[in-house]
């Protein structure tokens, strides 16, 4: 592929849709895949993608807690798109073990123990998943938190090994709810009760209008530690 700061200066920019076009070309089919957590952005990928780029596989990973509602947006997606999801489960045997030791909620005892968590249901099966790839799509954006403000359109994936995509890089969260509705492209009804960021059930809550996007994730934690680990390094915990 093109080195990368020729890539990166190609993609400056550059709408959604050409910063795909322009980095998947230099991918073999099958090799560049798009991570789906459902989120308003995820819509918009995926819209783009079913669109557009119909070949490029979008994979999912169920961690066993999901809302119900985002287990219907996912049907619904299917539905409106004509395709099938890729999904990721988690290791029930790693699972089991955390359940078996710390509890049913371990997840709420500390620090470590939600790391933990996060690591067994979403970022393993993420880097089984990562591993068949040379590159991997998703909806970060630098508006969405602390942690995401240096995100670019197309970056190296040092932790993982392979180059991350983020054509939404630079979009505003009122530029993802725009083309929401222009497409009318299906969303989770959550979003519509108070809840920005949605993520598993027992670890999202309703927040205020106008809080952080991020805040009703993990509530009880600083907003430095609100990641999951599948956009940094992972954390075994
Ligand atoms: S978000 Fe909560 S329930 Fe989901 S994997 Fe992380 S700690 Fe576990």
């Amino acid at each position: 592929m093109a080195n990368m700061e020729s890539l990166q200066k190609a993609v400056e920019n550059k709408s959604a849709e050409d910063v795909l076009r322009l980095t998947c070309a230099h991918f073999t089919a099958g090799r560049v895949a798009f991570a789906s957590s459902l989120g308003a952005e995820d819509q918009v990928i995926t819209h783009i993608l079913r669109t557009l780029f119909p070949d490029v596989g979008i994979f999912t990973i169920d961690t066993g807690c999901l809302p119900q509602a985002s287990y219907s947006l996912m049907r619904a997606t299917e539905k409106r798109y004509g395709f099938r999801y890729d999904v990721l489960v988690p290791d029930a045997v790693a699972v089991g073990e955390l359940i078996d030791q710390h509890g049913p909620e371990f997840f709420y005892k500390s620090i470590e123990l939600r790391k933990a968590c996060c690591y067994a249901r979403k970022v393993s099966p993420l880097q089984k998943k990562l591993a068949t790839l040379d590159a991997w799509i998703t909806g970060l954006r630098q508006g969405q938190a602390a942690t995401r403000a240096h995100v670019l359109p197309v970056e190296r994936d040092d932790g993982n090994g392979l180059i991350k995509i983020n054509p939404l890089a630079a979009w505003s969260l009122e530029d993802v709810w725009g083309f929401i509705r222009a497409h009318e492209v299906p969303y989770n009804t959550l979003h519509d009760a108070g809840y920005p960021s949605i993520g598993c059930a027992p670890c999202t809550r309703a927040v205020e209008p106008g809080a952080d996007v991020r805040s009703g994730r993990w509530w009880w934690e600083a907003p430095e530690h609100k990641e999951c680990g599948l956009h940094n390094r992972p954390n075994k915990g």
